[in-house]
């Protein structure tokens, strides 16, 4: 058998849960390397989620889900300014609205002591509405959760990439796995859209196809299924209307229950719902589930301004059998599995990395830690934070920085070309997006969206009929045709 390369690990999916892992084995003396079907990383549930560092009161005691969650909210803490994560540590109120409610904030509060959560607290009815006084105000009290925060996870999984990049490790990006290779039930390598590469691990990180990678080894050890949940996300101007940090409803069996939340760039948003489906790619939004999250919101809330509505999306959870994490080996040796990492996989990925890597350590006794592990990531500026003077030197040293291509967030043509050809560079419309924020305010991209398509093709060096919106199947432009020229 033919094989394009020889590594020691290869990880399988570019969300957070992937990138954190990469992160985590570019510590070693190994040879490491990611595969990501997308033309981007982070398109999958990394994507679309409430963007939450949960502080970890909610899973249940014991769980893999808790145990992570808690450990994970640490680590981003130590996290944040090694690798420039954009995280708020604004903290969460579980909001009740009845006295029944207020005892399961009670019994949270105990779950959350006993699964290791730091200062949570009860509040009364004056010391919740002193937080948050747009809430109703016959709202009974809350659970007060310090530690949690609101965070912009693709710029994790980003950064999470970026460093294990630095420290040598590689990711490529529109590969997926097609096949998994073993023998005499062991892994040998993987067979992928670019050929085959050979590797004594595999680890499966792959979201919402973690399971179909397990069968192609052979395992069929456990199940996922997509749990979807719609938002609604607001104008920055709507904010003041609404509310401070993370308010949720005390919770259901099945979800944390529809939340009003800040985003890290000051949005806000309100979703998710929670509903069983069985297409993996329907990420569809609807009425109904739109009249859902409105109407619940408007339980702890009196005026939700749906005018100043930018967008809609949804978000598919990856939903195991077990109903917890699934980290362990497969049914084939080498093969480990990082799956069904639903709900609070985000604030738990960097703890669930750990324990991948430490599973794989304790069968290679003799890999080493690096000596020389970069831990920090330079973050490229931001233009519009920059202080006046430092503006126009860029513009003297660039004029690229001196032409404004997204009006609603001023982000200038510079920033666009840095954010190609760094790292893990941009190579779609959205790619683009997620990295500078073009495209992310008011208008969507409607007016910088043509401007951004043409810098893509000038910088790929490709037509603009290549150019990319996001997944590998999102074309924007099929065929150029001028006034008069043959349709044919
Ligand atoms: C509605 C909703 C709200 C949520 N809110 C929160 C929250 O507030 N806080 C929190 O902590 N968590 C939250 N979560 C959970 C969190 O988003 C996920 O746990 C996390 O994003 C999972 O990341 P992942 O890397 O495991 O999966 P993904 O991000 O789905 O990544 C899997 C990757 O594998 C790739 N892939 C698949 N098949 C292949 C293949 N054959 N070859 C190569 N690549 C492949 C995919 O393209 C994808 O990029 C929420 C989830 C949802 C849906």
């Amino acid at each position: 058998m033919d094989f394009i390369r020889d590594i020691d690990v290869v990880v399988i999916g570019g969300g957070v849960t992937g990138t954190a892992i990469l992160r985590e084995l570019s510590k070693y003396a190994l040879k490491c390397m990611l595969i990501e079907k997308e033309p981007d990383l982070a398109l999958g549930t990394t994507k679309a989620n409430s963007a939450i560092i949960h502080s970890g009161f909610d899973a249940p005691f014991g769980t893999q889900k808790a145990l992570t969650n808690v450990r994970g909210n640490r680590l981003y803490h130590e996290l944040q300014n090694q690798l420039g994560l954009d995280i708020k540590w604004l903290g969460s109120l579980v909001v009740a609205v009845n006295d029944e409610e207020m005892l399961t904030l009670k019994d949270l509060l105990v779950r959350g002591i006993k699964n290791g959560v730091k200062n949570l607290e009860l509040l009364d009815r004056a010391a919740t509405l002193a937080k948050e006084p747009n809430l109703k105000q016959d709202i009974k009290g809350s659970l007060w959760a310090p530690t949690a925060g609101v965070c912009w996870p693709f710029g994790i999984a980003l950064a999470f990439a970026r460093c294990a990049v630095q420290n040598g490790a590689e990711v490529l990006t529109n590969c997926a796995a097609k096949k998994i290779l073993t023998k005499d039930d062991t892994i040998v390598g993987v067979e992928t859209s670019l050929g085959n590469i050979k590797a004594k691990y595999i680890i499966n990180a792959a979201g919402l196809a973690a399971d179909k990678i397990a069968a192609m080894a052979g395992d069929t050890s456990f199940t996922i299924h997509p749990r979807k949940g719609e938002y609604i996300l607001f104008d920055k101007t709507a904010s003041p209307s609404l509310v401070n940090g993370i308010v949720f409803p005390t919770p259901t069996k099945q979800s944390k229950g529809i939340l009003i939340c800040t985003t890290v760039h000051g949005n806000t948003f309100i979703g998710p719902n929670a509903h069983d489906q069985e297409d993996v790619e329907d990420k569809s939004t609807t009425s109904v589930g739109m009249d859902e999250i409105i109407a619940s919101s408007q339980k702890l809330i009196d005026k939700v301004p749906l005018g100043a509505a930018i967008t809609e999306f949804s978000g598919l959870r990856a939903v195991s059998n077990t109903g917890d994490f699934i980290i362990r080996e497969g049914t084939v040796k080498g093969l480990i599995h990082a799956a069904g990492i639903q709900s609070p996989g985000l604030s738990a990925a960097p703890a669930i990395a750990e324990e991948v890597v430490e599973l794989i350590a304790e069968f290679e006794p003799e890999w080493s830690l690096k000596r020389n592990f970069k831990a920090i990531v330079t973050r490229r500026k931001v233009f519009s934070e920059l202080k006046i003077e430092e503006q126009s030197k860029l513009c003297n040293e660039n004029k690229l920085y001196g032409r404004i291509v997204c009006r609603c967030e001023t982000v200038t043509e510079g920033e666009i070309v840095d954010a190609i050809h760094e790292t893990c560079g941009a190579r779609t419309l959205d790619g683009v997006k997620r990295r500078t924020r073009a495209g992310m305010g008011r208008c969507q991209g409607g007016f910088c969206g043509p401007k951004v398509t043409q810098i893509l093709a000038r910088e790929l060096n490709i037509p603009l009929t290549e150019v990319l919106k996001e997944g590998s199947a999102s074309k924007m432009f099929f065929e150029k045709k001028l006034p008069g020229e043959d349709t044919k």
